[in-house]
């Protein structure tokens, strides 16, 4: 499996796994705006009886990253970003980044 900076600070900000006395869960956070203000939903995609090895934690928080639902490849930058900083949910759709570059307004 191949990893990147970029894709470890997305990990780092976008997923966790929480642990209580129901057992553990990973989750994975959407980014919604209001207005010019992100706002960070958790969400639970699975579930563990016990707490999970911190190796086991990670590699799920891993295949998170390939969730579809949360986030996405831009063609422009090739970089995976959270579907909320997209531009939209379509296919092929860029970042904002690349978008703000290329002069679209938000
Ligand atoms: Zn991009």
């Amino acid at each position: 499996m191949t990893s990147n900076g970029h894709d470890d600070d997305l990990l780092r900000t976008c997923t966790r796994v929480c642990h209580g006395r129901a057992g553990a869960g990973l989750q994975i956070a959407s980014i919604h705006w209001d207005g010019q203000q992100p706002l960070m939903r958790w969400r639970t995609v699975r579930r563990w009886p016990r707490r999970p090895s911190a190796a086991q934690a990670l590699r799920a928080r891993r295949q998170a990253l390939d969730d579809r639902r949360f986030f996405r490849h831009c063609p422009r930058c090739g970089k995976r970003h959270a579907l909320g900083h997209m531009m939209d949910s379509q296919p092929g759709s860029w970042c904002q980044g690349c978008a703000q570059q290329e002069g679209v307004v938000f």
